[in-house]
């Protein structure tokens, strides 16, 4: 096992990105302390082998004042009413704060500035989110280290109380045991057991940000969500008694995970369109899942991999993601390329616009049937056939 000093060590060792270090720089020319926080750090410690300085992204905490910041920001962030700004692509800074009055259970109602990185660190989730490093300090709530050594999830002070000022931390503490594998300290889980039905009053923007982040965790976690009573919290509809069979693993588009959760919990889509519109979606990722709805309600990796392999599809990407999920071959998704072209279909029979897409759709179908009928003497037959089915060109 690691000891407190070698982790504390290997903390102050975290590579930062150039543009991190400029941004810190600038900030100390103008009066103020500048410290990485947050996930950085806790990912740095846990899993140092994704660590990308370039692609991470960096929390800061300072002591500028708002003012200064906004100078410094690249773009307005939605959260600069309540001190955070944007100062690089992958870099986000909060003043340093003690919050307090939670009165909505979702923003707090008031937010005081302090000048001690000790009191920013005391109001921040989890003591392993609680660390702050600027480039020669480490500085660290109580407990800080041993938790991160035994990778686990602990509220800094009481959790219950921590839980009932911003219920989202529940959410928070989900999605980090799934991403990390950490497990959570015994009062903070039965603290979360507690509470977690006011998560419903947290917005469905950061429920469903959560979510979907916790999507990220390997598929062998997934049903944590679910042991830990979240479905409820994203009014989730119930899960059938008899659980699925069938096995799909992660896919890669959010969207894509989300059906792949709802199937692997429930064994059915029937619910998605109700959900989806409920949810805060994107909305490409609402109109793939409604698609995906419309084709199938069930498991059905042929479906997904025929609409993956559709020249028309709009939503290709979902079908591939779930037929390469649920184990369909890649190259089984090639789409099919006839070994008749839709110009010599113009040019030698004269059809055009609907006619030459009704064709086309025939042809396809055929070739979707019979894959060793894709050669021109087949198709050119088949075509002709229905040419004289269907009364000519
Ligand atoms: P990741 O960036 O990987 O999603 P993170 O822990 O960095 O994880 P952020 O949302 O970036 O999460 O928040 C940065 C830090 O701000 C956290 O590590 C934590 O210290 C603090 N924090 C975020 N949300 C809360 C919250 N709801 N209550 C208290 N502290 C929070
Ligand atoms: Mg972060």
């Amino acid at each position: 096992m690691d000891s407190l000093q070698s982790i504390e060590r290997h903390l102050r060792l975290i590579p930062l990105s150039p543009e991190l270090r400029q941004v810190m720089a600038v900030i100390r020319d103008r009066g103020g302390d500048a410290f990485v926080v947050g996930g950085a750090l806790r990912d740095w410690a846990w899993q140092p082998q994704n660590h990308d300085p370039a692609s991470v992204d960096w929390d800061l905490a300072t002591n500028l004042s708002p003012d200064l910041m906004r100078d410094l920001a690249v773009r307005p962030h939605p959260g600069e009413r309540f001190g955070t700004f944007l100062l690089g692509s992958h870099i986000e800074a909060t003043i340093m704060r003690r919050e307090a009055g939670y009165s909505d259970g979702r923003h707090p109602s008031e937010i005081e500035p302090v000048t001690s990185i000790e009191r920013d660190l005391s109001r921040r989730d989890f003591t392993v989110n609680a660390f702050a490093f600027d480039g020669q300090q480490l500085r660290w709530v109580e407990g800080g280290l041993e938790d991160l050594r035994d990778r686990c999830l602990r509220a800094v002070g009481d959790a219950s109380m921590r839980f009932q000022e911003d219920p989202l931390r529940m959410a928070r503490l989900i999605r980090l045991m799934g991403i990390s594998g950490a497990k959570a300290d015994s009062s903070t889980w039965r603290a979360m057991q507690l509470h977690r039905s006011s998560l419903k009053q947290v917005s469905r923007e950061r429920r469903l940000e959560e979510f979907v982040k916790f999507l990220r965790s390997p598929l062998d976690r997934w049903p944590l969500w679910r042991q830990a009573g979240m479905d409820d919290a994203l009014d989730w509809p119930s899960p059938i008694p008899e659980s699925s069979s069938h096995f799909v693993a992660a896919p890669s588009h959010p969207a894509a995970k989300i059906a792949a959760y709802f199937l692997s919990t429930n064994a059915s889509l029937a619910d998605l369109d109700r959900w989806t519109r409920r949810w805060p979606l994107p909305r490409s990722w609402g109109s793939g899942l409604r698609a995906l709805l419309k084709a199938s309600c069930y498991f059905d990796p042929d479906l997904w991999s025929q609409r993956a392999r559709g020249s028309r599809e709009p939503y290709v990407w979902i079908f591939r993601d779930l037929a390469l999920a649920a184990g369909v071959a890649e190259d089984e998704l090639d789409p099919v390329y006839l070994d008749l072209s839709s110009h010599e279909l113009q040019e030698g029979w004269g059809l055009h616009g609907q006619r030459l897409g009704a064709a086309l759709g025939h042809l396809h179908g055929m070739v979707a049937v019979h894959p060793d009928w894709n050669h021109r003497q087949r198709l050119v037959s088949c075509l002709e056939a229905w040419l004289n089915e269907t009364g000519g060109p």
